[in-house]
């Protein structure tokens, strides 16, 4: 049943849909919006949300799947057969244990930046040999205990390098270790998001003087290193230039095995940075359309001679997750209708941030979690944060929201609200994921619970109020 239809003058999902325009939304894009609508209604219908908590994330468990078994055909799909890949999700996407471990019985792995999110991928029972270190500032702790479980590596830098060259020579690692390159072949939309640009923070910048050779030196003298890893960007970044990054870095792995006279490069890391369509329903760029163009652009890449390994983090989840927030109160100001509702910048920060760089779609829901239907007037939707700019949106045509309605901030599920932002000590909402059960109603799965005002408390130094008042400088004689 789609979703409002049996309200007066209703819009069905599929008008919804239609009318945001962009790619055409694929079936598997419509089943995955209406399994949201039945997500929102049962959220409310259950008490997940609610007066008490009036802001929650919701995980699309099927949609997860779906989208972790797109991302294994593509690659299945353009890869000769037999060629090794593994595709390991970037933790920082999605930090939460219980999406970890769902990815890895999808047979993904783990990219880990911090020993915070090689702890949750363990915890997720992600095995070091499907997990991958590529931080930019690896202490040696961190490095020693890489090598020791056999975790894959990429040193960033020449400093690095030599810091595993110390580690190498005291033991025979188990890990597969290469060398993180920046091809430079430009930067996309977002600035802060471009890590192919000539002067990123990233990875040895393959087109500065010297460099090229350095690489190739590099892993001459080294018969272990035998990998290259190249990240071109996320979000914003165009997939033919995405495609040119991996080409660049497919031909420097060429050069140092014709130098090495073996195939001393035999995996390469092409990174993620998919771009996710948060304009409409479609879920586009596909990863088949990437595949595809890797094996037009690089042939050389698929054809078996080399292991892959993939990292992608925002386009698996992004479609995934659903922010739903309560609207408390309605007001008008300056002419302008503003709601004001439990979402903001605590869970959706980088759009209240830069919302220009960020925009959301926002879906407007009834009082019971039911699509809210009615003529569209153009309105402001706040958060709660106590600053002006505190806005999820401004001026976004929806039905006229009331006090009790919900709103949804859509496409949130990589990067928006597993990414706390504890401004105002607002919560961190609950996270739950959700199925249907088969009988027009939904299952929901706690993956964290909300924050509580207590450990609000004991984490900002609850048990420490003395801690300042009783230090005290010596008295001077
Ligand atoms: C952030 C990051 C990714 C994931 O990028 P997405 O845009 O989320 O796909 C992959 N690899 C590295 C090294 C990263 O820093």
């Amino acid at each position: 049943m789609a979703a409002g239809s049996d309200q007066k003058g209703a819009t069905t999902l599929d008008e919804r849909v239609d009318r945001e325009g962009g790619d055409p939304a694929s079936a598997a894009d419509r089943a995955r919006a209406a399994r949201r609508d039945e997500a929102v209604r049962a959220a409310v219908g259950q008490g997940l949300l609610g007066p008490g908590t009036p802001v929650v994330g919701l995980l699309d468990v099927m949609g997860i799947r779906e989208s972790a078994a797109a991302l294994g055909a593509a690659f299945e799909a353009v890869a000769a057969p037999g060629t090794p890949v593994l595709h390991a999700f970037a933790v920082k996407a999605t930090p939460l244990v219980p999406v970890l471990a769902l990815l890895r019985e999808e047979g993904i792995g783990a990219e880990v930046a911090s020993p915070g999110e090689l702890a949750l991928a363990r915890a997720a029972g992600v095995p070091p040999d499907r997990t991958v270190l590529d931080s930019p500032a690896k202490t040696p702790d961190e490095l020693r205990e890489a090598l020791a479980q056999g975790i894959a590596v990429n040193a960033d830098n020449p400093q690095e390098l030599a810091r595993i060259d110390a580690l190498v020579r005291s033991a025979v690692p188990r890990s597969p270790l290469g060398i993180r390159v920046n091809p430079q072949v430009g930067g996309g939309a977002i600035e802060a998001l471009s890590t192919a640009t000539a002067t990123s923070k990233f990875g040895v910048a393959l087109r500065d003087e010297g460099a090229r050779e350095w690489v190739v030196r590099a892993c001459l003298d080294r018969p272990w290193l035998t990998r290259l890893h190249a990240h071109t960007g996320s979000q914003g970044i165009p997939l033919s230039l995405m495609a040119r990054g991996v080409a660049e870095t497919y031909e420097l792995a060429e050069e140092i095995n014709a130098r090495a006279g073996r195939r001393q490069i035999d995996t390469l890391d092409i990174g993620g940075g998919l771009p996710v369509n948060f304009g409409s329903e479609a879920a586009s760029p596909t990863y088949a359309q990437y595949a595809r163009l890797l094996r037009e652009v690089v042939p050389g890449l698929l054809d078996g001679r080399y292991g892959l390994v993939t990292e992608f983090g925002r386009s698996l989840l992004a479609k995934q997750g659903t922010v739903v927030a309560r609207v408390e109160y309605t007001k008008s100001a300056g002419g302008r209708p503003v709601a004001v509702t439990h979402a903001g910048v605590q869970v959706a920060t980088r759009t209240v941030y830069a919302p220009g760089a960020w925009p959301l779609r926002l879906a407007a829901y009834d009082a019971k979690g039911r699509p809210k239907t009615g003529p569209e007037v153009v309105q402001d939707v706040a958060g709660p944060a106590c600053f002006a700019g505190d806005l999820l949106a401004e001026a976004r045509a929806l039905p006229l929201l009331e006090p009790g309605d919900h709103v949804a901030a859509l496409d949130t599920g990589a990067y928006y609200f597993a990414h706390h932002y504890a401004y105002n000590s607002l919560p961190r909402p609950g996270v739950y994921g959700f199925v249907p059960d088969g009988s027009q109603q939904v299952a929901f799965a706690t993956v964290r619970e909300p924050q509580t005002p207590a450990e609000i408390v004991a984490e900002s130094g609850g048990a420490r109020a003395s801690a300042l008042t009783t230090l005290r400088a010596p008295e001077r004689p």
